[in-house]
């Protein structure tokens, strides 16, 4: 049977400029089984010796910024500092988390309850093999941040990027290979969502996926069948709120950078506005002017004039046009931009827009800015809130802490105040949706800990006479046990003293024939 590749297309110009063959779910299963092997060795390496391999990785990726950003750009039509942005972002995680990873990883000693002799720990230990699948939006940031973090946690892992950016997923391929302490601990396999379902069908110890509500939900289903626990990163419909107190020019320039940072594919990209009366007709103005100073094409230059290029996935256009009809068939206008040639649009501001439209409430990932009206910020907090999505959202206002007040009102797992989309470059901060945005976490501490399951253990001699724990286990101590119970846990003095004293009581006759009554009940 003829094999199937992946072409690697220049979306800007539509040109192919190679391809790599894809891997037969033959082979995934090979690759999963091959990295089920090779656990033990990599496991078995202190986080230190892991985190020294890893820094080799971090060397050659700034070695070869211009190399990788080159391909980051090719494949996707950002510009080179977008695709820097993405490298910058993949370094300062795998360094920040290479400090802290050890610290983290560390057993904790815990209370060892009521078993005073015995010393009990908690271990957070690798899963084993752990699939990764990717987008291809951030096809190199959104792969390498969960692999670093998967390998900095003990596991092996495969690999699985998108068949939009195959060449950027060469591109890791060959930079894993390039370190040879840890080409024998990372797969990276090619093809499109049926790979992707072979990966998962392959049971591997974890999966982490990054990628639409669609994809997230039938991996997620189909890895329920074997019980395989699941990280899933997917799409959002982030609100931004701007307050009567706002700085309006400020929040229009950073809102529409947020709108149309990579053309508005990204899944924090700011999807909704909602702007208070009295501030509405300021911010529009600005928001306006801010967009047509905006320029879409495609240059391989690092000094590109150009803030958005084109739209990567040309399955994506028809999404984005049919928002676009929907609300001006529904009465919205639009102020700014459109449609240009081929895969470009110019960035978009739209008006009068309501919930009743695809663009208020279906990810449109692309280069639009739908501003809606309202009264006040209850009703900016009631419709930021009336969405199946839940990823993150970001409220303008001068008063910071009444900012973060109504912030933490938004049903998101992740807020910024007088900003967009900036807290995903923040390694520290955890992200991860919630609702129709996902389940689990990425970056930081909970996102590499995610990676890891708790093992415990318990160590001690043999159970010792005197021990809280030993005396329960023991018959015959009964008094004895409800004397401990309460006078350790009662809630009043009078309960500590009650369940004291009846250790001292004499045993009632009435008690004695109720506990023979029960004891013949039982012997028949
Ligand atoms: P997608 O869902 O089409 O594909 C994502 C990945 O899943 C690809 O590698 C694809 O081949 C694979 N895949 C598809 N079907 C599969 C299946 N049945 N089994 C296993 N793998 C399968 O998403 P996309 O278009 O590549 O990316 C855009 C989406 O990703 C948007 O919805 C965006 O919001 C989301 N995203 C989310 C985050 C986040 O952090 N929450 C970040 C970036 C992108």
């Amino acid at each position: 049977m003829e094999r199937q590749s992946l072409a690697f297309i220049n979306p800007s110009t539509g040109q192919q400029f190679g391809e790599v063959t894809m891997t037969t779910p033959d082979e995934v299963k090979l690759a999963v089984e091959e990295m089920r092997r090779a656990f033990p060795a990599w496991s078995g390496k202190s986080v230190k010796e892991r985190a020294g391999i890893l820094k080799k990785i971090q060397k050659i990726l700034i070695d070869q910024r211009d190399e990788i950003s080159s391909v980051v750009s090719q494949n996707t039509g950002k510009s080179r500092q977008d695709s820097l942005i993405e490298l910058f972002i993949s370094i300062d995680m795998l360094a920040q988390n290479s400090a802290k990873a050890a610290k983290w990883l560390k057993k904790e000693r815990v209370s060892s309850g009521l078993y005073l002799f015995k010393r009990c720990y908690v271990e957070h230990r690798p899963y084993g093999v752990a699939a990764v699948i990717s987008p291809w939006n951030y096809p190199l940031l959104i792969s390498l941040t969960p692999v670093f973090s998967a390998l900095l946690a003990g596991n092996t892992v495969v690999l699985k990027t998108s068949e939009v950016t195959p060449a950027v997923g060469v591109m890791i391929e060959t930079l894993f290979q390039s370190v040879p302490e840890l080409a024998p601990f990372v797969r990276v396999i090619h093809g499109d969502g049926k790979v992707g379902a072979a990966l998962v069908n392959s049971n591997p110890d974890y999966i982490f996926v990054t990628g639409s509500t669609g994809t997230g939900k039938r991996i997620a289903e189909a890895a329920a069948k074997n019980l395989i626990p699941v990280t899933a990163e997917l799409g959002g419909k982030d609100p931004l709120i701007i307050l009567e107190d706002a700085d309006a020019q400020a929040a229009a320039r950073w809102s529409t950078w947020g709108a149309y940072f990579n053309a508005g594919q990204a899944c924090m990209s700011v999807e909704r506005v909602y702007v208070v009366e009295s501030k509405y007709d300021e911010f529009v103005r600005w928001a306006v002017k801010d967009a047509e100073k905006l320029q879409s094409g495609f240059t391989l230059d690092t000094d590109s004039p150009y803030f958005m290029g084109p739209i990567t996935d040309p399955r994506q256009i028809q999404i984005i046009d049919e928002h676009i009809k929907d609300a001006t068939d529904k009465g919205a206008r639009i102020l700014c931009g459109g449609k240009e040639q081929g895969p470009y649009y110019k960035p978009m501001v739209i008006v009068d827009v309501d919930h009743s439209m695809k663009l208020m409430r279906e990810e449109t990932f692309g280069p639009i800015m739908p501003i809606m009206k309202v009264r006040d910020e209850e009703e900016a907090i009631r419709l930021a809130n009336d969405s199946a999505f839940g990823l993150a959202a970001s409220v303008w206002s001068r008063d910071q802490k009444r900012a973060k007040r109504a912030a933490d009102r938004i049903n998101a797992s992740s807020i910024i105040i007088n900003d967009s989309i900036a807290q995903f470059g923040i390694p520290m901060l955890p992200l991860g949706g919630i609702k129709d945005s996902g389940i689990g976490s990425t970056h930081g501490r909970e996102g590499l800990l995610k990676f890891t399951r708790p093992h415990s253990y318990a160590v001690g001699g043999p159970p010792v006479k005197w021990d809280v724990a030993t005396v329960l286990r023991e018959l015959g101590n009964y008094k004895l046990a409800v004397a401990i119970m309460g006078v350790v846990y009662g809630t009043t003095l009078k309960q500590k003293w009650e369940t004291l004293s009846q250790l001292f009581r004499k045993r009632k006759k009435t008690d004695t024939a109720s506990e023979i009554k029960a004891e013949v009940a039982v012997t028949k």
